[in-house]
């Protein structure tokens, strides 16, 4: 494949009902800001020569730590109270990858599964192993209040009496706020990597599809590198981000008709509600999504655009 672009980086901070009415001008604001950064954070390693696997490292660390977004600090809180968090990262040339479920001391997951996936002896851990693992090899813990913030306290607050209320059935209001990055970098090897606190007042235990190789995260440099964000349970039994790569390198489909197939004839026709980011060996781009909207932003060496529906956004 000839290159078109020297680098391309997407990144994701959410799908799911985001409504003109109910973010102010102010918060929709700090959000954006957050998302040129982190793609800025991103760049800079693709603009001197880095890898993609940093660069989305990159991307997502700074994403997990603001607290705008449902991954590391601001992440969600769980039935008992807790933030639990998950991340995945994975690189296309040798498929190697790196996973952690129901972790609550790591500050920076995404950073956490990148040192995961340069050991052979273990690609996915969880729960307080993960943070015992990423203690004793060097990551930076903290205490689970860390994670908090008043706003996902309420929401999780609100969660609970809509949980108790059986005539309630609309919940994607509460999930938005995954992050995630794919990136190709001028060697044209590819990366994807997907942090989240999960869903509001998930049950304790509970492990979605941001956590596993294959339907939230996935990278093959025979196609592409994919991250995905939505209700978590669509995703893992549509294993969305492998499908989308499998209709690229058997199917002999394009990124875009790939996506587009993945989200909106195979997952969405479960009842998916969400979305992906997504990049190829030649660096072409999709943001697909059947959601209400997306936050999301792209660079490559002659552009960067940010988005949260149809139109672009400019800060
Ligand atoms: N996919 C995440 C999960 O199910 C949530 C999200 O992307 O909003 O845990």
């Amino acid at each position: 494949m000839t290159k078109k672009t020297k680098y391309s980086l997407c990144i994701h901070g959410g799908a799911g009902v985001i409504d003109e009415s109910t973010i102010s001008a102010g918060e929709k604001e700090l959000i954006l800001q957050d998302l040129e950064k982190s793609l800025k954070a991103g760049e800079k390693i693709l603009q001197e020569g880095g890898s993609a696997v940093d660069a989305v490292c990159a991307a997502v660390e700074h994403l997990e730590n603001s607290e705008h977004f449902n991954a590391g600090r601001g992440a969600v809180y769980s039935r008992n109270g807790k933030h639990l968090l998950e991340a995945s990262l994975m690189e296309g040339r040798e498929l190697k990858a790196g996973a952690l479920a129901n972790s609550s001391k790591i500050k920076n997951p995404v950073k956490f599964a990148k040192s995961l996936m340069n050991r052979d002896d273990i690609v996915m851990i969880s729960g307080k192993e993960s943070d015992l693992l990423a203690e004793e090899m060097g990551h930076e813990i903290v205490e689970n209040d860390y994670f908090h913030t008043s706003f996902r306290k309420e929401q999780w607050q609100q969660a609970q009496k809509y949980a108790a209320d059986e005539t309630f059935l609309d919940h994607s209001n509460f999930k938005k706020g995954t992050v995630g990055a794919v990136a190709m970098d001028s060697d044209g090897n590819l990366a994807a990597a997907t942090s989240t606190g999960g869903m509001t007042n998930k049950m304790e235990g509970r492990i979605g599809d941001s956590a596993i190789i294959g339907c939230g995260t996935y990278a093959n440099n025979n196609s592409c590198a994919v991250s995905c964000t939505g209700i978590g349970e669509f995703f893992i039994r549509a294993t969305v981000a492998s499908y989308v790569s499998n209709l690229m390198e058997f199917a002999g489909l394009s990124l875009e008709e790939a996506s587009k197939k993945a989200i909106f004839d195979h997952h969405g026709k479960m009842g998916g509600d969400g979305g992906l980011v997504a990049v190829d060996g030649e660096g072409n781009i999709s943001m697909t999504y059947n959601s209400a909207g997306m936050y999301r932003g792209f660079s490559t060496d002659t552009t960067r655009k940010l988005f949260i529906w149809d139109k672009e956004e400019k800060i």
